[in-house]
This record gives structure tokens, sequence and C-alpha cells, in this order.
């Protein structure tokens, strides 16, 4: 009974599209109250890890931030993927403390990269999600994480995804100069995705544009695939935006951006998203100071 609630909780969040993540488990309802139950204990049981995927600028070969991404490890089920537990996480809110630790977390990881590899000027990236966006105290709250762990606020870049971002364009308006204000960069994550009209763009104290791996993946697909992340690479240079292309997997997606002139990219060409230990293995042998 609680599972068919907690199912159709989610189901009237409009996550019909939910897929059984566990084959052993075999219905959706007993699958989301089992991990919406673990799911209350794993940060205080230390389930969760932050791992980093680099950011690489494409003329200097440079890596100039990692992005940091959210892993479960559940001790029965195993490494529970962010799209599994993510929307539960924002359904029941336990995505606030979760998104804090990250934020903690992966500041902390910078700043002791910063020091302990000699990589001054190197930033780190974190995922906003919708839930954190409608805090009235987030600003505060960032605030408070960058002075408890002594990164200085350039250093920090708040990815926020299109749509999060449009739900309430004066609120977004109000939070993002905000957090310009107190010197955090942001990105517009998933960009090209979300349906949404382009003029909020230069009200909105953007940093970067993230192209939506959707479009890279089609790069490589002959005729005409070039056209969405040609205009998106020339929306952003003519705003004065940053262009990082995100699911970059190919020598042949990399050619064809670095033709379109698109500066920085992420993805599996380069690296997958690394563990704290072997994020740090892999700069310190990039990066040989
Ligand atoms: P995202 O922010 O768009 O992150 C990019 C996703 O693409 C990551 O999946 C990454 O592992 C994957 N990826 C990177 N390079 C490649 C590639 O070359 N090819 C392919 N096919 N995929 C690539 P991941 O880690 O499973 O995260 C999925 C989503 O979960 C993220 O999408 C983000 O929306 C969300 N997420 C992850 N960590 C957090 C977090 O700490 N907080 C919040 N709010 N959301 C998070
Ligand atoms: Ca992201
Ligand atoms: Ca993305
Ligand atoms: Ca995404």
């Amino acid at each position: 009974k609680n599972a068919d609630a907690a199912l159709s909780r989610v189901k009237l969040q409009g996550r019909n599209n939910y897929k059984l993540y566990h084959p052993a488990i075999n219905s959706q309802a007993t699958e989301l109250f089992i991990l919406e139950n673990s799911l209350h204990h794993a940060l205080e049981r230390q389930e969760f890890k932050v791992y980093y995927q680099p950011q690489v600028n494409s003329s200097t070969g440079e890596i100039t931030k990692m992005e940091a991404l959210l892993r479960w490890q559940h001790p029965e089920l195993g490494l529970i993927p962010p799209a599994t537990f993510i929307p539960i996480a924002e359904e029941t809110g336990l995505i606030l403390p979760i998104s804090e630790w990250v934020l903690k977390t992966a500041c902390l990881q910078n700043k002791s990269w910063q020091q302990n590899l000699n990589l001054p000027s190197l930033s780190v990236a974190v995922n906003l999600s919708a839930r954190q966006f409608q805090q009235p105290n987030l600003v505060d709250m960032v605030e408070q994480v960058l002075s408890e762990t002594k990164l200085e606020h350039k250093y920090l870049e708040l990815e926020i995804t299109e749509t999060v971002a449009m739900q309430d364009v004066e609120l977004t308006r109000k939070i993002l100069k905000e957090l310009d204000q107190i010197g955090v960069t942001i990105s517009i994550d998933d960009f090209g995705t979300g349906y949404s009209s382009l003029s909020y763009l230069k009200d909105f104290p953007i940093h970067a544009l993230k192209i939506d791996q959707s479009f890279v993946r089609d790069l490589a697909n002959g005729d005409n695939q070039t056209a969405i992340t040609t205009a998106i690479i020339a929306l952003a240079h003519g705003l004065n935006l940053a262009v990082v292309a995100e699911g970059v997997e190919t020598e042949e997606q990399f050619n064809l951006l670095r033709i379109l002139e698109c500066e920085v990219m992420q993805g599996y060409l380069f690296s997958h998203p690394l563990s704290s230990e072997e994020a740090t293995r892999m700069l310190r042998a990039y990066h040989p100071i």
C-alpha cells in the first residue's frame, strides 16, 4: 500500500516513464518504495560519492574545470545512477541536504586540488536541482559553503537546466543576479532541449551554455546534423558567452566541434567521470608539477 502511494506520487510528478532499475525487483512500486526508504539513510550511511569529469579547452588541451556528478552506492542494489534516484530525492525533499553535501564536497575537493596539485585556477561545476532553486535561502547556503570551504567564489560554477530556469523567470532573474553578485558563475545545462524562448539569455547573468549531448551525438550522423550545434555556438559567441559541448565521444565529433570553434568540451573521449582518487591521479599525470 505504501509502495503504491510512493508510485502514485512519483507519477503525479509526471514521471510516467519510470523504468525499473533492478531486474530482481519486479514491480515499479516496490522498487520505488525500497529506493525511497534507503534514500532517507543514504547520506548518514555515507553511501554517496561525488565523481568528477574534466572539461577540456579544445585548443590548449588544458583541463579548466571539473563537473561534480553524484553517485549512490547502495549496499544491496549496487551503483544507482542519478537519473533513477534524483527524481525520488526531488520528490521527497531529500535533494536539499544531499545537494548541500555535494556542493561542500566538491568545493573542498577543488580547493584541495588547487593547493596540492598547484592548479590555482581550476574550477568546479555543480548541478543545481529544481527544488533547490525554489529555496529562499539558496544564495545564503552557497555563501556559507564557500566560506566554510574557503574556495574563492569565482572558482565555483553552478549549472542549471533551461527547464529549471524557465519555471519562474522573475525568480530566476533574482536568484541569478544574487549569485552573480557574490561572484559565482552560472551556466545553462542541456541547452537547446528546453523549448524555451531565447530572449532570457540577454537578461540573465550567465557565463556559459552547455550544448546538450543529443546535438553532439547527431554531429557525426551526416547531412545537416551540424545545424543546431552551429547555431548554438554562434549564439553563444554573439552573446559573449562561453560554450561547452557535452557528451563528446569520438574524434570525429571533436574535429567538427573544433572547426565550429567550440572552445570547451567534455565527454568520454577525454575521460569518464572519475572517483576523487582517480581524478587526483589523472590531474597529477596531466599537469605534472
Ligand atoms: P548532466 O548534468 O547533463 O550530466 C552529464 C551526464 O552525461 C552525466 O551522467 C555524465 O556521466 C554523462 N556523460 C558524460 N560524458 C558523456 C559521454 O561522452 N557520453 C555519454 N553518453 N554520456 C556522458 P550522470 O552522471 O549519470 O548524470 C545524469 C544527470 O543527473 C546529470 O546530467 C544531472 O542532471 C543529474 N545529476 C548528476 N549529479 C547531480 C547532482 O549532484 N545534483 C543534481 N541536482 N543533479 C545531478
Ligand atoms: Ca550538468
Ligand atoms: Ca547536461
Ligand atoms: Ca542532462
